[in-house]
């Protein structure tokens, strides 16, 4: 592959921006390498400005479920857009799109839009202290909940493939009242609850991990964590910016049947536009301005142009079918990578939850943020540099999970396939 443009682009957003990047994954830091530059996205396809193209398992990090530049999305937001950007004023979108989520997921009595998953996590954050009148929090070693201070303590996603174990700017005070638990380890839970259960507001997890590569979660350990939290009077925030309507069109909590107290939602719910959402028991959801006192706020929150596009893409996606068919073509993938690994006689565990799915060339088990020291990164790191020449884009880390769309049924996940051995041939080595 030529890369000649991208390089010359490459150099020229470096003038710009750190790194030359708007968000750090993005930079090959960890993989190695420049990354190419997007020239524009069709269906499972990236082409870059050279024009090569690549099937693309990262699909903006989860939110293109339909892929890109999907037609009815597209007329969508270029009908609204025609009608206005944002307004700063209500109107009808918000509710439009807030009905289709809470007739998929319940447990949001009340919900608040906003524009980053992030946002989402900081404010729930906020909300779950105020109503609780509690300090502390309990999140999970590898979960990763957006770049708020607060949540910055072991860290999953690009904090991890960084490598940086605390966050420089994060003052100590900050997080000196999150505490960390490990993942699918429930001792590790009752123990914190134990020291100091009383003075605990919330237990935030991402109840199937993406952000350190994919974690399942064992047994019992999310419906244990709904029975410690009742038990302490502590809330309960999952975060499925990236489960949602992912592992199942009504998220991990109507996968597992679990109702959390409160729930984050993002990608997906904007359809490739800048959207988060909160949201969860009335009672709870009261206590935020202009209702209550917890404050928050957004110049841009519900704007129209995020709430058609996340409005039409979940109606495409919740049609009879389309979710199980891109569900099927993700166990395909995981199931080729298996087999392909296998051939190769390479160790490697692939799962998958719906349409996430992950894999780390480790030959045990990967449950926790622990068990992900085992995998080895240097043969990912050669696996996924083949794949790209062979123009197949994983996420450029050994730590983030990968994402199927329903454009990827037929020639996009057949030429994958067709090419996982040239991978595997590369990791050996
Ligand atoms: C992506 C992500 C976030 C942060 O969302 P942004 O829109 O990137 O701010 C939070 N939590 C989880 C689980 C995520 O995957």
């Amino acid at each position: 592959m030529n890369h000649t443009e991208s390089a010359k682009a490459f150099e020229r957003a470096k003038g710009f921006f750190p790194g030359g990047v708007n968000s750090p994954v993005r930079a090959f830091r960890s993989v190695g390498g420049d990354p190419f530059i997007v020239k524009y996205g069709k269906g499972p396809y990236l082409f870059d400005v050279d024009g090569n193209r690549y099937v693309d398992y990262i699909n903006s990090w989860g939110p293109l479920v339909l892929g890109h530049a999907y037609p009815s999305v597209v007329e969508a937001i270029a009908t609204q857009a025609a009608r206005g950007t944002s307004f700063g004023a209500c109107h009808e979108l918000e509710s439009d799109l807030a009905a289709v989520v809470r007739e998929l997921y319940p447990s949001l009595e009340l919900m608040r839009f906003v524009n980053s998953g992030t946002e989402a996590g900081m404010s729930v954050i906020r909300l779950a202290r105020g109503f609780t009148n509690r300090r502390k929090l309990v999140k999970f070693e590898g979960c990763y909940h957006g770049h708020a201070d607060v949540l910055l303590a072991k860290a999953g996603s690009g904090v991890l493939t960084l490598g940086l174990p605390e966050c420089s700017g994060v003052p100590s005070q900050v997080v000196s009242d999150t505490l960390i638990a490990e993942y699918n380890n429930l001792d590790s839970v009752e123990r914190l609850f134990a020291e100091c259960g009383d003075d605990i507001a919330a237990v935030i997890v991402e109840p199937v991990v993406g952000n350190c590569g994919l974690l399942v979660p064992q047994d019992d350990f999310l419906k244990g964590l709904r029975r410690i939290t009742e038990k302490a009077g502590a809330l309960l925030i999952f975060d499925e910016v990236m489960t949602g309507f992912r592992v199942a069109l009504g998220g991990a909590q109507a996968l597992y049947g679990i109702q959390p107290d409160l729930t984050m939602l993002g990608k997906v719910i904007g359809g490739g536009l800048p959207v988060g959402a909160f949201g969860g028991r009335r009672d709870i959801m009261e206590m935020l301005a202009p209702l209550g006192p917890v404050y928050q706020a957004g110049t841009l929150s519900g704007n129209p142009l995020a709430m058609v596009a996340g409005m039409t893409t979940i109606s495409e996606w919740r049609k009879p079918g389309v979710f199980e068919s891109a569900e099927r073509t993700t166990q395909s993938l995981v199931d080729g990578l298996r087999r392909g690994a296998e051939a190769e006689g390479i160790p490697l565990v692939a799962d998958s939850v719906g349409t996430m799915f992950g894999f780390f060339f480790s030959s045990t088990p990967v449950r926790s943020f622990k068990d992900t020291a085992q995998a080895d990164k240097a043969a990912f790191n050669r696996f996924f540099h083949a794949m790209l020449e062979a123009g197949v884009y994983f996420a450029p880390s050994a730590f983030e999970a990968g994402f199927v769309s329903a454009a990827h049924a037929g020639e996009g996940l057949d030429y994958t396939l067709e090419r996982l051995s040239t991978g595997f041939k590369a990791a050996k080595n």
